[in-house]
């Protein structure tokens, strides 16, 4: 297990806050806890999360 890393926003560089944000996809909302800059609103995205539950979600919408 390693340290979770400070992540700094691009913009402000001022460390990112975890947050409920709503990840649109495929036209639906979902609420995801996410890094995101409590000053200009920039929101770090995870590649496992990319790569993995939108995928998730996308197998889901699928199987209906
Ligand atoms: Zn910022």
């Amino acid at each position: 297990m390693t340290d979770q890393p400070t992540w700094l926003c691009g913009n402000c560089n001022i460390p990112l806050q975890t947050g409920q944000v709503d990840v649109g996809y495929m036209g639906n909302a979902f609420p995801v806890d996410l890094l995101k800059c409590p000053n200009c609103g920039l929101v770090f995205v995870p590649e496992e999360l990319a790569l993995g539950k939108m995928v998730e979600v996308e197998k889901q919408l699928e199987d209906k």
